[in-house]
């Protein structure tokens, strides 16, 4: 497929059911789809396939909605609900009928049960209902006189079905592998493959890229388009996201809700671009972070690959970094800031401190876990630290000289590092002698950002309550 910007009659969807939350397979899908579009200028639809009253629940098409959303994936026309289209589907069933490719099945569950479990005493692999149309349609108009219940069966074709899959090439199944499937249940409501055809026909959809879980449903729709005389659209099937124990993603791993990442602190451009590197490559190089209008300008079918891709948070985590250090500053602090509940967080700290800790930040939650001491006076301090650091009682007599001497300075990196030095030249000691008692003072930590620009973040007040503290216990 070519890759150029003009406008094209490329039509692609996103169709979830709405049974569940919107699941980062899911949400791949349909930024494949949407990046499709985007890249030849065409249309991202989404329908919403709530036929199956049972499982479909009001409140989680609206949380699929909003994921979407927040991931920048909203529908180019308005939403389509497929519980709206009862009676278009049920017309199309009853075509099929008319055309002699379906017909009226009144066999009972008590039948059907009869006939599985015969077919396991057979030892048939698999059970597949395939009647005989002269059979079943004798009789069929006295039944349908008596209003016994009936459903409505796609009769197969003893021919195979094949397909130029745009991920995996030549898929094909033989006729023994089809079998007669429902159309309309007994209770009169229509089934996911006649919904999904109708829908996707009515709605002109030229491509359908979905999961690999649907692969073997393919042959049964190509059958139904070909039914209708409707043309077939161009079908490829994405594979599906493994977990790090490398089965499906699931919750026994670990969170796979767009909703649990997005509170867990991830930028959607950063899951946009992560999820797009899980089953696509760019084909050249070993670049991973890209905007959104460069994966648009990159994305073609043929980059998705076949095999399916494992889930590494860790790997998002670190590209979550990534696309926070693109941001402005103001922008990126605002971000931190929406995710923090803490009163103490206070944003002029944080803007002072953000290009001290700024390269290694991954999440909101590393922000303000790693660096409590930004915040609050440490509550305790490394020991080894102490006891490398503080056990000459020469050295405390000095810290406690330098903490005085804090009085009279401007507290400024530059006029700070000079003041420090000034001293222990004067003390003859060396600056090191001084700088980690210090620092373990203000962080209570052996590790931190660089000391003169953190004293001037935290002002003189808290710099001297903390070498105080530290020289003479937390309760001085
Ligand atoms: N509603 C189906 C699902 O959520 C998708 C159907 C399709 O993409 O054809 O798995």
């Amino acid at each position: 497929m070519t890759n150029s910007r003009a406008t094209s009659s490329v039509r692609v969807r996103f169709a979830p059911s709405p049974t569940g939350y919107l699941h980062v397979g899911g949400a791949r899908t349909a930024i494949f789809n949407w990046l499709y579009a985007r890249s030849v200028g065409g249309k991202f639809l989404v329908r919403i396939e709530d036929t199956d009253p049972q499982r479909s629940r009001g409140e989680l098409a609206q949380v699929i909605l909003d994921g979407l959303k927040w991931l920048g994936l909203e529908s180019d026309e308005p939403i389509v609900y497929q519980s709206d289209r009862t009676q278009r589907l049920l017309d199309v069933a009853h075509e099929l009928v008319k055309r002699g490719a379906a017909y009226y099945d009144f066999t009972t569950l008590e039948e059907l049960d009869a006939m599985r479990a015969a077919s396991q005493a057979k030892g048939e692999p698999s059970f597949r209902f395939k009647a005989n149309l002269k059979k079943v349609r004798e009789g069929a108009q006295e039944k349908l006189a008596r209003g016994d219940a009936y459903a409505i069966r796609f009769s197969a074709s003893s021919e195979g079905i094949a397909w130029d899959d745009l991920v995996h090439g030549n898929v094909r199944y033989s006729g023994d592998e089809l079998e007669d499937f429902v159309l309309v249940r007994s209770d009169g409501s229509p089934t996911y493959h006649l919904s999904v055809v109708c829908d996707d026909h009515d709605m002109n959809i030229t491509h359908v890229l979905r999961g690999d879980d649907h692969v073997s449903n393919t042959p049964k729709q190509i059958a139904l388009y070909r039914a209708m005389n409707w043309d077939v659209p161009q079908f490829g099937h994405v594979p599906l996201i493994l977990g790090p124990d490398k089965k499906r993603l699931s919750k026994r791993t670990g969170a796979t809700s767009v909703g649990e990442f997005q509170a867990k602190g991830f930028l959607p451009q950063a899951l946009f671009n992560f999820l797009t590197l899980l089953g696509w490559s760019p084909g050249k190089g070993d670049r991973e972070v890209f905007t959104r209008d460069q994966l648009v300008e990159a994305f073609t079918t043929a980059g998705i690959q076949a095999k399916s891709a494992v889930f590494d948070e860790q790997k998002l985590e670190w590209m979550n970094g990534e696309h926070l250090r693109m941001m402005s500053d103001e922008d990126a602090l605002k971000y931190l800031l929406a995710y923090s509940t803490d009163s103490a967080h206070q944003e002029a700290v944080l803007r002072t401190v953000w290009p001290l800790v700024k390269s290694r930040v991954r999440l909101p939650r590393d922000f303000f876990n790693d660096h409590p001491y930004l915040f609050a006076d440490p509550e305790s301090f490394d020991e080894k630290g102490i006891e490398k650091h503080l056990s000459d009682p020469a050295i405390r007599a000095r810290l406690r000289d330098y903490s005085a001497s804090l009085n009279n300075v401007s507290f400024m990196p530059e006029t700070l590092e000079a003041h420090l030095r000034g001293l222990c030249e004067q003390w003859q000691i060396k600056a090191g002698q001084l700088i980690h008692p210090v620092r373990l003072a203000l962080t209570g930590k052996t590790v931190s950002p660089g000391l003169f620009e953190l004293m001037e973040a935290l002002g003189r007040d808290a710099v001297r309550r903390r070498l105080n503290r530290l020289l003479d216990g937390p309760t001085a």
